[in-house]
């Protein structure tokens, strides 16, 4: 993608992104200047969108609207090289852990050297008061420095651990991180991917039933015209949190795509995850909205159901097709509804 900024053009793209920067009087920070490029650039529709919805309804952006859509869209590259930062500090502190327990053994090989030649020398039944003394001064002094040495191998081992049990912990962090979907706090898709599979092998051990919900906000695109971006994240939001509320604890709640959510109900038939449907869409049906900005009441916000049991042997692909067929027959038929593939007319 870097590609295209090479040359006169490139720089004619820094320029201008420079110039967006002055223009809305921003700070000229690197994550600015890359939500900038991006933009001008246009190497990603879905953040210009966002940048053009604040644009036409604020007019301007401010520095806190522009580090949201950089951590919204440029979280994962952070992520990653988190994640790298945290495996070469790692990686250093087991080198000299190592480092500190290879010179340890090679001083207690020294020792039991000395150690052996005491004992050869005391072995000798005609040995001198002196050198009896020198003996002992040899032992006494090598047993010194074995000893301190020691005490900082101990020191350094115990200031190692707590530093790898620290850099573990940010690791799990970060690991949570790139499972969670910024915007709504759910699992992301990745987690979706690796959930179902799990999920799936579990149901072929144990022969339990798996039920997969797909659902999608109906006439989404409508509602970002009407209201502009932030607020349809805002229903996103709401909707996601709706999902949760309900969901049993070993469900899992995923943000399949943009406004469309993947629900794995595990040890769940048809009948139950139906009724999981039917109160998260009535709760949605009935809320009452209100535009956060501006306390504008925004209308109902519904949403349709697609819902499918996992049938042994079949890849998960195909279960996905399933729920997503039912999904949009019920958008065919009216929306704000669920379809189980037990319906009268589905496939
Ligand atoms: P349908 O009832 O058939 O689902 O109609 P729809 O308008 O919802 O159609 P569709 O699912 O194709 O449209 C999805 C729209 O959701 C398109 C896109 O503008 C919007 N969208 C996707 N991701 C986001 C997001 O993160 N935030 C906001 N605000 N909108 C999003
Ligand atoms: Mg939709
Ligand atoms: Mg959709």
């Amino acid at each position: 993608m870097y590609e295209q900024l090479k040359g006169p053009s490139g720089i004619k793209t820094g320029h201008a992104a420079v110039d967006k920067i002055e223009e809305h009087k921003l700070c000229a920070t690197p994550q600015n200047y890359e939500v900038w490029l991006n933009y001008i650039a246009g190497w990603t529709p879905d953040l210009a969108r966002e940048v053009d919805d604040i644009i036409s309804t604020e007019g301007q952006l401010t520095d806190s609207q522009l580090e949201k859509i950089h951590s919204k869209f440029f979280a994962a590259t952070q992520l990653s090289s988190q994640v790298m930062e945290t495996g070469t500090k790692i990686a250093k502190e087991i080198a000299e852990a190592v480092e500190a327990l290879r010179s340890a053994s090679t001083t207690t090989e020294q020792y039991s050297v000395t150690l052996d030649n005491a004992a050869k020398s005391l072995s000798n039944d005609n040995i001198s008061g002196d050198s009896l003394n020198r003996i002992v001064s040899v032992l006494s002094t090598s047993t010194k420095e074995m000893s301190d040495i020691n005490e900082n191998l101990n020191q350094q081992l115990v200031s190692s651990t707590e530093e790898i049990e620290s850099l573990r912990v940010s690791l799990q962090q970060a690991r949570a991180e790139a499972l969670t979907d910024g915007l709504t706090g759910v699992a992301n898709r990745k987690q979706f991917d690796e959930v179902l599979g799990r999920r799936i092998n579990e149901s072929l051990e144990s022969g339990s039933d798996l039920c997969l919900v797909i659902c999608d906000i109906d006439f989404f695109k409508k509602f970002n015209d009407t209201w502009g971006h932030q607020t349809g994240d805002q229903v996103i939001r709401f909707v996601a949190n709706s999902l949760s509320q309900k969901a049993q604890n070993d469900s899992l709640v995923t943000r399949y795509g943009g406004e469309e959510f993947a629900i794995i109900m595990p040890r769940t038939n048809l009948d139950t995850a139906h009724e999981f449907s039917e109160s998260v869409r009535t709760t949605i049906e009935r809320k009452k909205l209100i535009r956060r900005s501006t306390g504008e009441p925004l209308g109902q916000v519904t949403v349709s159901f697609g819902i499918a049991q996992y049938s042994a042997g079949e890849e998960h692909t195909v279960l996905i097709e399933r729920a997503d067929s039912c999904l949009y027959y019920s958008k065919q038929a009216g929306r704000n509804r669920i379809t189980l593939e037990s319906d009268p007319g589905i496939a």
